[in-house]
């Protein structure tokens, strides 16, 4: 605490990020990144904009990142989507920030699942936005009609965080039905592995914004690219947040990089096919040492043993260095967060998971 601190820091409760340790040789699956490095065609690209002397990073990168624009509409074109319905940012995180300030700060509150992704309350928090928390049900799924109520918009990650569950298109669709005069935000950071996207329903409601990012199914965590699709009006009240805040968020690498990452498909399948395989080979494995796992469409599990502490769990792992996200929170704090990693680390953790019943028995 410091009283040179405004009294906004005072009241701040940061987001905590999953460790990202120094350690080489680590089995890392505890912050859901792709174990797959991102598709050559997007180093290439990075690589020809660098040079070979790098001259031009001495000039800003475009403020409006048209190129990466261009590549999402081109990407949903089918769905009548153009440049205009496109926001881009630094990070899905940056554009959930922008959201929150643009859209969803009103005098009604936001409505968001108890069990979600927890930048939402710490968003809540920093930009003063009254929230009410839905719970999840029995099987730590969201219920549409549970968020029948007056609200200032509406935020729900699909598939879930950290649970992993897919609402069905046709519930995200009643979702922005029933709520025309709030804004509803669909995060869809794990769609690609395993659900149907909301972006084919932008065309349709005016008030439903899908937030994506690059980090988790094009591999591309560390080069911080995020974007949002919707109706120009919702893009054109971000485009005015983001004006005031940072003119540039995106660097000339992370542009053109994810720019070529969004156009290589084939690579893209490739890649997140393999995770889907993994996982499926991985449930059955867990399932198999008598692990209860939900069904996930993302590119982790949720897990939990009937007869083993989750956080004694982690612990174990951890000593033999695999490391997994445990939430210490109400209703989930006997859960582990598994990220799917490649056929090697997922082998890796199932051999220390049966050392590790055999040692508690
Ligand atoms: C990982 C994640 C994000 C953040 O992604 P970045 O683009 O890396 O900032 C946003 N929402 C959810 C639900 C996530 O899991």
């Amino acid at each position: 605490m410091s009283h040179f601190w405004s009294p906004l820091v005072h009241g701040l409760t940061p987001y905590t990020p999953g460790e990202q340790p120094k350690l080489i040789n680590l089995v890392k699956l505890n912050t859901n990144e792709n174990p797959y490095p991102p598709s050559p065609k997007a180093v290439t690209a990075m690589r020809n904009e660098l040079g070979s002397d790098g001259a031009t990073l001495r000039l800003y990168p475009d403020p409006n990142a048209d190129l990466l624009k261009q590549s999402v509409a081109e990407l949903f074109s089918k769905n009548g989507i153009t440049p205009a319905h496109v926001f881009v940012g630094n990070g899905s995180d940056e554009v959930l920030a922008h959201v929150f300030m643009a859209l969803l700060k009103h005098d009604k509150p936001v409505l968001l699942p108890d069990i979600t992704y927890s930048f939402y309350p710490v968003y809540c928090g920093l930009h003063g936005v009254k929230s009410v928390s839905i719970p999840l049900d029995e099987q730590f799924a969201i219920r549409v009609d549970d968020y029948a109520m007056e609200n200032g918009g509406i935020i729900i990650a699909n598939p879930n965080a950290p649970t992993g569950h897919l609402l069905p298109l046709g519930e995200i669709e009643r979702l922005a039905a029933a709520h025309p005069g709030s804004v509803v935000v669909i995060d869809e950071a794990y769609i690609d592995f395993g659900g149907k996207s909301a972006i084919s329903l932008v065309g349709r409601f005016r008030n439903l914004l899908v937030v994506r990012t690059l980090s988790k199914s094009h591999s591309l965590a560390g080069l911080r690219v995020g974007f949002a699709v919707g109706d120009p009006l919702l893009i054109e009240g971000l485009e005015r947040i983001k004006n005031s805040f940072n003119s540039y968020p995106l660097d000339r690498l992370a542009i053109v990089g994810a720019a070529a990452a969004l156009a290589d498909i084939e690579y893209f399948e490739t890649t997140r096919h393999a995770v889907m395989n993994s996982r499926a080979v991985l449930v059955a494995e867990l399932k198999a040492l008598e692990f209860d796992v939900l069904p996930s469409a993302a590119n982790f599990i949720f897990t939990r043993h009937p007869k083993h502490d989750a956080g004694t769990l982690a612990t174990n792992l951890r000593e033999r260095s695999i490391i997994v996200r445990h939430f210490r929170l109400p209703r989930i704090e006997q859960h582990l967060r598994i990220t799917i990693g490649t056929d090697q680390e997922c082998a890796a953790l199932i051999a220390a998971l049966k050392d590790i019943l055999i040692g508690i028995q």
